[in-house]
């Protein structure tokens, strides 16, 4: 299927890895020029190289910097230019007890997953609906429908963040400028691979552990990166335009309810 988005220009944040890795390659093989994203360089710089490597007609720019940071989403939008797509992405809060959270944690949390996915979309969102193409997917969590007690600061965060889309979505449409929630369950990334890792443990082990986890769900296993990147491509499609304002569940069916 021809998204129909080839030569478009897209941001692509913390995509040195993982999801939003999935998503700028995913991308790149629809013909999108893609910005990507990461604090580490290293792992950015091999994904770059990967893409280029694969996707040579794709034009490749990529910035090291903390994109919860306002230093870090400046560097990242002149890089990106103006922009059709943009996937907002960071790294998830920390597990624990409420009780043990200050403001400071709280602030980090809103930080990340909330108010620097807005910032983007005000830096973004009005060039796009000057230019009446614009496709904003936001990677949050299967957390939003379904709240995991321990992961408290990652709930509160992405709540306030599909509340403020939900309102903004329904006006942006007009101008062909969609904005989606797309809310992954257990992906096999090194996020998963982290929070499964006892200590001592081998490779194998984990491997096994993940599988274990993986049986737990309806699907009989977790899902691959590349299933959640293809997906975020198809949202950001010329055809798309009619989604908005949606929170989709890409988790295998672990969620039991009917809405
Ligand atoms: P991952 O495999 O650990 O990859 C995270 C990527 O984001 C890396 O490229 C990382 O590079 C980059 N990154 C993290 N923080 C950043 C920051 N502040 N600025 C710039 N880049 C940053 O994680 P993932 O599994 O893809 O998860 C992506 C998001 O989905 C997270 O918010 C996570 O909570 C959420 N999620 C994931 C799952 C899952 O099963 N995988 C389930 C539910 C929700 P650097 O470390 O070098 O910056």
């Amino acid at each position: 299927m021809d998204l129909g988005i080839r030569g478009r220009r897209a941001l692509v944040c913390a995509s040195s890895k993982g999801l939003g890795r999935a998503c700028a390659v995913a991308l790149a093989a629809e013909g999108v020029h893609v910005t990507i994203t990461a604090r580490g360089g290293e792992a950015l710089a091999a994904t770059a190289a990967h893409i280029r490597s694969v996707y040579p007609d794709v034009d490749v720019a990529e910035v090291v910097g903390d994109i919860t940071t306002p230093q870090g989403r400046e560097a990242a939008l002149k890089a990106a230019g103006d922009i059709d797509i943009l996937v907002n992405n960071a790294g998830g809060p920390p597990p624990g007890d409420f009780r043990d959270w200050t403001r400071d944690d709280w602030i980090k949390a809103l930080d990340a997953n909330m108010l620097t996915p807005i910032e983007l979309i005000k830096a973004s969102v009005d060039g796009m609906m000057a230019r009446k193409f614009g496709r904003i997917v936001n990677i949050t969590s299967a957390a939003v429908k379904a709240p995991i007690d321990v992961l408290g600061l990652s709930n509160g965060a992405r709540a306030g963040l599909t509340g403020f889309v939900a309102g903004i979505a329904r006006k942006t449409v007009r101008e062909n400028v969609t904005i989606n929630g797309l809310l992954p369950g257990p992906f096999n990334t090194d996020r998963i691979r982290g929070n499964t890792r006892k200590p001592g443990m081998s490779e194998a082990d984990l491997d096994e552990a993940i599988k274990a986890r993986g049986l737990e769900n309806p699907a009989g296993r977790i899902g691959e990166p590349q299933e959640f990147g293809q997906f975020c491509a198809f949202l950001c499609g010329a055809n798309a335009g009619f989604i908005t304002g949606q929170n989709i569940l890409l988790d295998g069916g672990a969620y039991r309810g009917t809405l």
